[in-house]
């Protein structure tokens, strides 16, 4: 997998995630967050939605946001969660998610967490041989 350095821009980015969580966090509903700068530079912010019988991620909810706005493509994206002391942590998104921003914007950056380590990567490289891949055949 190829990596890409991260940037002022993407600390930023994770700075913004961890904010939209702080403010908003309510334990066994919004423990997670989510950001993203679309193409045009600006950013979008959403929290995870948690119910009894199903619960909906931050980032679908922040490219939501995005695309109520008429944001067409992701540059980046990032989730953190909420851990014990407060501090969100930097969170790598679920299969669904990986399948949502490759379908969106494969060529995407995410900034997920590998080996203990936050790194960033294109969407397309989190998703080998993804579903969106076979209905092209
Ligand atoms: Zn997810």
């Amino acid at each position: 997998m190829e990596y890409l350095p991260l940037t002022k821009d993407d600390r930023d980015l994770i700075e913004a995630a961890a904010s939209v969580i702080k403010k908003n966090y309510v334990r066994g509903r919004h423990q997670v967050g989510a950001a993203l700068r679309g193409s045009s530079g600006r950013v979008y912010t959403g929290v995870h939605l948690e119910s009894i019988v199903h619960d909906i991620c931050a980032e679908p909810v922040a490219l939501g946001a995005a695309a109520s706005n008429g944001e067409r493509e992701i540059d980046t994206i990032v989730a953190v969660a909420m851990v014990d002391d407060g501090e969100p942590q930097v969170l790598s998104p679920c299969g669904t998610c990986r399948e949502l921003i490759t379908f969106y914007s494969p060529e995407a950056s995410v900034i997920f967490v590998a080996d203990g380590e936050v790194k960033k990567c294109r969407a397309r490289d989190l998703l080998p041989g993804s579903y969106g891949d076979s209905t092209k055949a």
